[in-house]
């Protein structure tokens, strides 16, 4: 992505607001066609690329711009760079943040299938009704951030104000109304959800955007039943015609035990659909289900990991987080993985968005992203070579969070 300044043409890489000379604001500037006009060979390995051989590109789009870009696998100058998008429900897709958010997103979405209303000629060559997102101005839309404590957004432990703001951009760009957007959240603990909504920013954007957001513990929850398992789901997602998850990925502690968490994120957040007092006692079910009966006493109270992340965590917990998807409505998650927050409480870069309609995979690629080994049980089950992935490889994205940062 460049941006333009339409009366002087002066072209920038990264987003300014206005140019400089003209005070007018920049045009965006999507490449279309995209070459590769230089190939390098790295073999050494270096923290923040450990996986070698791997290839600098240096590509060029139609409007002579010049970028380069690392690849795993191995282009010949003259080639065009191309990326077919995957309509496999099960794929995720992985792009990369460079300044604009805006432009991770609507990546992401392009190469899950593309909206039906693309702007401008970026949709991929797709008919309409195989787009992943078909959105008009009545449909009822559903964003559940992840909201559970009143921090700082530089913490990374909601969702960034600045990924919300971005998606709902985004949303009406392609032809939603904010009118029909909610955004939803749900205390688990004895924070007021107001307090948190406050301090991470997230309502800052709900108003700015005449959204209200709306607290799900308010509403009405509907009983679902799969396979034995009794879950309280709110009525809000029934009632919307497209969910999206909009999570904010972490590395977690690990638990002693046995538990190994070592990702929160997708899967999780989902789980603040339900009815506190069906969360919670699934969370004893759980801890009955995976931990021997003198484990049991540690693990059943509420973990608090440093009070930063506040509700316990559901890391051995296969049959409940499976369940769970098939009793919910079909839903798009779309994550921020921007500044992710480590398991001592730190912020690494990672500078990714990913997108998927299966939040277990999505989870599954993060923790290989971030080279986590201790995999919660409901992702152990899950073998990477199985998943669809699309947009910018593993390999080319991975390094080791927590040794590293
Ligand atoms: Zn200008």
């Amino acid at each position: 992505m460049f941006y333009q300044c339409p009366k002087c043409r002066k072209i920038w890489q990264y987003p300014i607001e206005k140019c400089p000379d003209c005070f007018l604001k920049l045009e965006r500037m999507k490449s279309e066609k995209i070459r590769v006009i230089g190939v390098s060979k790295v073999q050494i390995p270096t923290m923040f690329h450990p996986e070698v051989p791997y290839f600098v590109l240096v590509l060029e789009d139609e409007n002579g711009n010049k970028w380069p870009q690392k690849s795993i696998k191995e282009y010949k100058i003259g080639d065009l760079f191309k990326m077919e998008p995957c309509t496999d429900k099960n794929s995720v897709a992985i792009w990369r943040i460079k300044y604009d958010i805006l432009e991770a997103i609507e990546k992401v979405i392009e190469l899950l299938g593309g909206a039906m209303r693309t702007p401008s000629s970026s949709s991929p060559s797709l008919p309409s009704e195989a787009r992943c997102l078909k959105i008009n101005s009545q449909t009822k839309i559903l964003i559940l951030p992840t909201l559970i404590s009143p921090k700082h957004p530089y913490l990374a432990v909601n969702t960034n104000p600045k990924f919300l703001e971005s998606l709902i951009n985004y949303l009406t760009k392609i032809g939603g109304e904010t009118k029909n957007i909610k955004v939803v959240a749900q205390s688990f603990d004895e924070i007021p959800i107001e307090a948190s909504a406050q301090k991470s920013q997230l309502l800052d954007v709900c108003l700015k955007n005449q959204i209200t957001p709306l607290d799900l513990a308010k509403g009405n929850f509907v009983k679902k039943n799969q396979n034995g398992l009794t879950f309280e789901i709110s009525e809000e997602v029934f009632n919307s015609n497209l969910i999206i998850n909009l999570p904010i990925l972490k590395l977690a502690p690990h638990q002693k035990n046995g538990g190994g968490l070592g990702v929160r994120g997708a899967s999780e957040n989902i789980l603040k659909f339900l009815k506190k007092e069906s969360y919670l006692s699934l969370q004893r079910l759980r801890s009955q289900d995976s931990n021997p009966p003198a484990a049991r006493g540690a693990q059943t109270k509420v973990w608090e990991g440093g009070g930063r992340v506040g509700v316990p965590a559901f890391g051995g917990a296969p049959e409940i987080m499976e369940k769970l998807q098939k009793v919910l409505p079909n839903y798009l998650t779309l994550a921020d993985a921007l500044t992710i927050q480590k398991a001592d409480g730190f912020t690494a870069l990672l500078g990714l968005v990913l997108a998927s309609f299966n939040s277990l995979n999505l989870d599954r690629v993060f923790a290989e992203i971030t080279m986590i080994k201790g995999l919660p049980e409901y992702l152990k089950k899950i073998k990477i070579e199985d998943i669809p992935i699309v947009g910018r490889k593993v390999e080319e994205v991975q390094y080791n969070v927590e040794k590293v940062g």
